[in-house]
């Protein structure tokens, strides 16, 4: 697991341009799924048949990342973000762009500047070493899009990497695909583009899959951290059940449904309410007439910061649990 995990957040892949992350988690899923489709914006649609209702799994392939939107006469590059990005996580990070070019963060003088919090993403820039702008134009056009650099490494009890949003949720699917033999529902496991930018890979993927429910996998918040935010979820606690984000009120039959699997087969796991934010299933649950949604969590310190941070137990915990909730 920690292989596969490794292996997907090193991918790149930032919202609208998943190429790279689909190639790697299509070949990881093609001996399988008995049905594997991409459809128009990019999203992977893999089919495991059975004799129930049609059941939607979604993870989002993307991740978080930034995009060049100026080249000036010195080459550096002015950028704008994809997906919520904290401009205080960035001064000195470093970033990658698809071509392998690595670029630098910094930002301007601020005299005026009181607080690091209020640095704005327009006082920022990318040096990727250039000479001149001629010299940048080389190596990266207007529009080209970069993430964060941060590799995976083990840390004491937890992991940690850039894109475990959601990138973890991604390896909790694949891993439901090559176990799960016979599933009760006709289920679908769908791998969205572009959440990050306003879930509409799930949008879109919903809408033709037409499920008749579903449930998502994605990282939320913890309150474990000094000094946190009140929020009931730890690291190494459990998967935790969505009851509530601002895009979803996840409906109590799949809410119950993920609880009752937890606790018949005693897999630990907690209930999450998560006061920001929200996930694939705020797109899905809306889709034609609606659809009872709901979503299982991987509780993630540090989310849309370069070194995110999440326990192996939770993820494989997660497993476990919709493998209860998949098979007869
Ligand atoms: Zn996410």
């Amino acid at each position: 697991m920690k292989e596969l995990l490794k292996k997907l957040t090193e991918a790149f892949g930032p919202s609208g341009e998943e190429n790279k992350i689909r190639e790697v988690i299509l070949d990881e899923i093609k001996d399988y799924a008995e049905e594997v489709r991409v459809d128009a914006l990019g999203n992977i649609i893999a089919r495991k048949k059975g004799p129930g209702e049609k059941l939607m799994l979604a993870a989002h392939m993307d991740q978080i990342g930034l995009i060049v939107t100026n080249i000036d006469d010195k080459g550096f590059l002015r950028f704008s973000n994809i997906g919520g990005i904290l401009p205080l996580t960035l001064f000195g990070e470093r970033v990658v762009f698809e071509n392998g070019t690595i670029g630098v963060i910094g930002i301007e003088k601020m005299d005026d500047l009181k607080d690091i919090r209020d640095i704005k993403l327009n006082k920022m820039y990318i040096d990727i070493g250039a000479r001149d702008k001629e010299e940048a134009k080389k190596k990266v056009r207007i529009g080209d899009k970069a993430v964060f650099y941060e590799g995976f490494d083990v840390v004491g009890d937890f992991v940690t990497s850039k894109a475990l949003d959601d990138r973890a949720g991604c390896a909790v699917l694949i891993k439901l695909l090559q176990e799960v033999k016979s599933p009760k529902y006709d289920t679908y496991f769908v791998f969205t583009v572009q959440e990050e930018v306003g879930v509409r890979g799930a949008k879109t993927s919903a809408y033709g899959i037409d499920p008749d429910l579903a449930i998502a996998v994605d990282v939320t918040m913890t309150g474990d951290t000094p000094e946190a935010g009140k929020m009931a979820v730890e690291l190494g606690k459990g998967p935790a059940v969505k009851i509530m984000d601002r895009s979803v009120i996840c409906h109590p039959k799949i809410k119950e449904m993920l609880i009752e699997s937890a606790e018949k087969n005693n897999i630990p796991y907690q209930l999450e309410v998560l006061e920001m934010g929200g996930t694939d299933t705020g797109a899905i649950h809306l889709t034609r007439e609606g659809v009872p949604s709901g979503c299982l969590s991987i509780p993630t310190r540090y989310i849309h910061t370069p070194s995110e941070m999440a326990s192996m137990s939770d993820i494989e915990n997660a497993v476990k649990l919709l493998i209860h909730v998949l098979e007869k």
